[in-house]
């Protein structure tokens, strides 16, 4: 399998002297293209630091991320936020769509901001994928949470980047709307061959990826291959009582 992101061997520690954190330990793993990932672990394992460092939003202390096949180690801002804009697109918990502008025009925006063409009818057929072909005209504040979100994710779609992240994409959503949700990532994945990377907490939306890595102490803890929500929810209680971080003497060695 042809991977899109690569992790080799990433650290990342936030402060100095006593207060320095091993957000990172040593992360190897690729994200594979046209696959569905998920990322888990107990709180405060890494996993949004790991997300940043893939996506080029944070720097890792060191180590080296590939993104679709470019080094990132090295570029200078504009270049990380131009990549961005090429070969990336994000999904958050809490949508983040500009309030003023309407399902259409949130959805155009990347576009614009990689000064590609804007082309009215991808727009109105990405919208179309996500079930909001009446819904163009809306604004944010006129749209239920899922249907933000639906929003969000066409707006993730567009530019047909290389990889989506999505950050707790279902956090802020009911049950319900959740598997919708993430019903339309999937079907993003296996019906167009999209890529994405997803940190949740949650096994249920774990469960619909087709891969879950597991983080525990900033150190990769595991993986499964299309999970249950069963196999997910033990791996990750497992993690909790035992970490391997822990077990493998890290802390002790670090404090030396
Ligand atoms: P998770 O997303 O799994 O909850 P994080 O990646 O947010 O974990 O955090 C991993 C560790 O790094 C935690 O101990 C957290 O407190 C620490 N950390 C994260 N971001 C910062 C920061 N900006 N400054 C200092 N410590 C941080």
């Amino acid at each position: 399998m042809e991977a899109v992101i690569r992790l080799t061997d990433v650290r990342k520690m936030y402060g100095k002297g006593g207060s320095r954190v091993t957000a990172l330990g040593g992360v190897t793993v690729d994200f594979h293209r046209r696959a569905f990932t998920a990322v888990m672990g107990p709180s405060g394992s890494g996993k949004s630091t790991l997300l940043q460092c893939a996506a080029g939003l944070d720097e890792p202390t060191s180590g080296s991320v590939k993104l679709a096949g470019q080094e990132l180690a090295g570029l200078d801002e504009t270049q990380l936020t131009l990549l961005r804009r090429e070969k990336v697109g994000f999904i958050f918990q809490s949508f983040n769509l500009l309030p003023a502008l309407t399902a259409q025009q949130n959805v155009t925006l990347p576009l614009q901001l990689a000064g590609r063409k804007v082309d009215k009818r991808l727009v109105r057929t990405v919208l179309e994928e996500v079930g909001l072909g009446d819904r163009r005209d809306h604004r944010p504040d006129e749209m239920s949470g899922g249907q933000q979100q639906r929003v969000a994710i066409a707006r993730a779609l567009v530019t047909r980047p290389d990889v989506i992240f999505a950050d707790e994409p279902t956090g802020a959503l009911d049950t319900k709307t959740a598997k919708s949700v993430l019903t339309l990532m999937q079907h993003a994945v296996r019906a167009e061959g999209q890529t994405i990377v997803m940190v949740t907490h949650d096994p249920v939306a774990a469960s619909y990826a087709d891969r879950v890595v597991f983080l525990a102490d900033g150190v990769f803890a595991g993986e499964l291959f299309q999970p249950t929500v069963e196999a997910v929810a033990e791996h990750l209680a497992h993690l909790g009582a035992d970490s391997p971080r822990a077990a493998a003497g890290v802390y002790a060695r670090e404090t030396l």
